[in-house]
Order: structure tokens, then sequence, then C-alpha cells
């Protein structure tokens, strides 16, 4: 089964856990190091002969125009991660409309195929924020890969979701980050602080898992995560540890993935499920009962 790559393409700074650190103003004048982390992944996936989908985040590419060129001369996809990086939850329709039609200006100027894939920041669709929905509609998103339906993180998901895609809008397929069910609870399988945080061999096992079940995992990654040499910020021990976890070896556990499994692009598994996957908007009877 082909499962499918993705990277959020930012800098070290953009995360959202350092919303409170660094504010954007402060942006400009942090140290610029995705150009090489970026380049770091393309040699990667170039020497396993990976495409991937890169969620850029368009403020970066305002930056590094090149980059995101060489992104997709390569063959890899571009789709959209906004472009200040402000979760949904911080936005309303009207301001979010702004940062997106912004963003997709840029990334289309840029990729001669077209961006209609996109990833909210920090996976923030969730239940309070479903009207980014006709918003995205609007500027011609085909495709969304914002919603974790995982109910026991903080800051994101929605539960009850479904695991497998479904519509958001007549012609808008989500395309759920992975999960599986273990004893009947959800379990993320899917990149990230995950991906650092669990062995290998268990992000191995969940993915086969996954797989066993029908479906393919969305795995995703930031250029940051493979960056040892990035500057360090002072948070709560626990955060400081989960963020920075593992950044040493992450590469190497990446090019594992890469042999042990198949990986393609996100936009050609959406189109070939859009037609079978059903009109579920979240928070509906419909998504619930398909859910539970
Ligand atoms: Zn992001």
């Amino acid at each position: 089964m082909r499962n499918l790559l993705s990277i959020d393409l930012e800098d070290w700074f953009c995360v959202s856990n350092f919303d409170a650190l660094i504010p954007r103003s402060e942006w400009d004048a942090q140290q610029f190091r995705v150009v090489e982390s970026t380049r770091a992944l393309l040699e990667l996936f170039d020497r396993r002969g990976v495409k991937a989908t890169f969620f850029v985040l368009a403020w970066v590419a305002e930056r590094a125009p090149e980059l995101i060129r060489e992104v997709a001369a390569a063959g890899h996809e571009v789709a959209c991660h906004g472009y200040g990086h402000q979760r949904l939850t911080q936005l309303d329709a009207e301001r979010f409309d702004a940062d997106l039609g912004k963003a997709l200006t840029i990334l289309r100027e840029l990729s001669d195929a077209p961006v209609v894939g996109y990833r909210a920041p920090s996976f923030s669709l969730t239940e309070r924020t479903l009207w980014a929905i006709p918003v995205l509609e609007r500027h011609g998103i085909r495709w969304d890969s914002s919603i974790f339906p995982f109910g026991a993180h903080p800051e994101y998901g929605i539960a009850d979701a479904p695991l497998t895609p479904y519509r958001l809008g007549e012609d808008l397929v989500e395309l759920p980050m992975s999960c599986v069910e273990l004893a009947g609870r959800r379990m993320p399988c899917t990149g990230g602080g995950y991906f650092r945080l669990y062995p290998y061999r268990l992000s191995a096992a969940l993915i086969r898992r996954c797989n066993q079940a029908g479906r393919p995992v969305i795995f995703y990654a930031h250029p940051w995560e493979f960056d040892p040499g990035q500057p360090r910020m002072t948070m709560p021990l626990l955060k400081r540890l989960r963020h920075y976890n593992h950044l040493d070896v992450t590469l190497e556990r990446l090019d594992r993935l890469l042999v042990e499994f198949e990986w393609g692009p996100m936009g050609a598994w959406a189109d070939s499920v859009r037609d079978s996957a059903p009109l579920l908007p979240p928070g509906s009877a419909g998504a619930r009962a398909k859910a539970a």
C-alpha cells in the first residue's frame, strides 16, 4: 500500500509552541535555517526516489522563493499551510480569508501545478472553526488535511471524526490525520512529535496496523525536526523534552521508514477517493453515526 508523505514547510521559529516566545514581528530577526534543513530532506527524497507533498508557509515562500521552485522542480507537490501560521482558533472567517488569499497568491505564482491542498497550522480545524470550510471552498481548495480524529490532545482534534476520507463540502475532500484503534482507543500514527517520541519499531508497527485496516498512513514532519543545530528556546522542562526530542536521529529514522514502506504525495490520492468519499461535514449527525 502506498502511504502519503507530507512536510509542513516552515522554519523553526514559526511553530505554535513559540507563539508567546517569538512574536511574528521578530520572525525576520531570527536565524533563517529552513532552506538548509529542507534541502537535506530533498536530498533524502531524491536518493530514495520518493515524492512528497509540501504544505508551504507562504511567509517562508516570500523569503525563499527559489526553495519552493526547487521543491516543485523536483516533482514534489506544493500545497498551502497559510501565510502567517496563526491557528484558525486565533482567527475568524474574515481574517482567515485574507490569510489564505495572500498565501495562495504567493504559492500559485511559484508553482506550475495547481495549488489546491491545504493544512491548517497545528491541525486547528476543529468543531470550533468549521466556519473555515466555506472559505477553503471559495479559494478553490479541493482537499484538506487539517482534522485530527483524536480527542486526547488539548489543542486540536475532533474526537469522533471519521478515520477515512470524507467530503467536507460538495468538492472538498478531507484526508484525516492517521490514527489506529487499539483496544477501543485511538492512537496517532502520523509522524511529527509522535514519530520522534515513539521508538522506531512502534511507529513502523502502527503504520503496518493502519495499512492492514485498509488505510494508507499520512505521515508529516517539519524541516526543523531534522535540524539539531537550531537555536534552543527556554521552555518548561516537559515541553522542552517533547520539542527537542531526538532531533539528531530523525533523518536516519525517516530514511528507514522510506525504505521499509512505499510513499507518495497526497493530491493524487485525494482525487482517487473524491467520488467515493461520503459527504459528512464534521459535527453533523451523519459524521457521528459513521464514526460510532
Ligand atoms: Zn505548521
